[in-house]
């Protein structure tokens, strides 16, 4: 099953992509995560990726449309995938729909993340994240058990640079121009499904599940 996790920063696509990935045992694909390692490998595709995401903006299509090629034509991707954070303009959509047809697949669902901006932004100026192996915390809502200090690993936990108020605000507005024209994309496609972004990370996962086929009781 392939399936695209679509919605604004700060919905919760991450931490669902992950806790899905672990239980169903279906990798998850991050374009932000793998740009990220780039970044802390310092590779070239690192370099020139850093100046566009400490702003807020989003890489070329290019960069992410190849990292994906790669990424899915890897072994562990045969039975299906999490799209997190991809496709997120509507040239990398079709460059996926094309990537995926010349390989006999095709998109399953698009799950939609529903949420208001109002309560995008403090649950972003609160988030931490692990670098070393992704896990995300909220300094309120979801605090590790020791100040700054990741739970899964014990590495330190970061405050993104771009999840400060002002590039927050400008990821929003990215979101809503160059973004948000997949859901009509993907409505198009018949395959789109709204899920309520606002509820507990529990009950979030509940309707995901659900959407996907994975109900508690099947
Ligand atoms: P969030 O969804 O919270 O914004 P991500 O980790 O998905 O976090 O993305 C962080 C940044 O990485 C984006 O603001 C953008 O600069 C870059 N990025 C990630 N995925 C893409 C993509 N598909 N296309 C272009 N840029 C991307
Ligand atoms: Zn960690």
């Amino acid at each position: 099953m392939i399936s695209v996790f679509l919605g604004p920063p700060g919905s919760g696509k991450g931490t669902q992509a992950k806790r899905l990935s672990a239980e169903k045992k279906t990798p998850q694909l991050s374009t932000g995560d793998m740009l990220r390692s780039a970044i802390a490998a310092g590779s070239a595709l690192g370099r020139s990726a850093q100046e566009f995401m400490s702003r807020g903006a989003l890489v070329p299509d290019e960069v992410v449309i190849g990292l994906i090629r790669e990424r899915t034509d890897q072994g562990d991707c045969a039975g299906g995938f999490i799209l997190d954070g991809f496709p997120r303009t509507i040239p990398q959509a079709e460059a996926l729909d094309a990537l995926l047809w010349e390989r006999h697949r095709k998109i399953d669902s698009a799950i939609l993340f529903q949420i208001d901006d109002s309560v995008l932004v403090s649950r972003l100026t609160g988030r931490r994240t692990c670098l070393k192996c992704g896990a995300m915390y909220h300094i309120e809502s979801m605090p590790p058990r020791q100040v700054d200090v990741c739970d899964q690993c014990g590495s330190e936990l970061i405050q993104r640079e771009d999840d400060r108020e002002d590039v927050i605000l400008k990821r929003l507005s990215v979101y809503h121009h160059q973004t948000s024209p997949l859901v009509e994309y993907y409505s198009k496609q018949g395959i789109l499904s709204p899920v309520d972004a606002s509820a507990s990370p529990a009950v979030v996962f509940e309707s995901v599940s659900q959407k996907l086929g994975f109900g508690r009781s099947a």
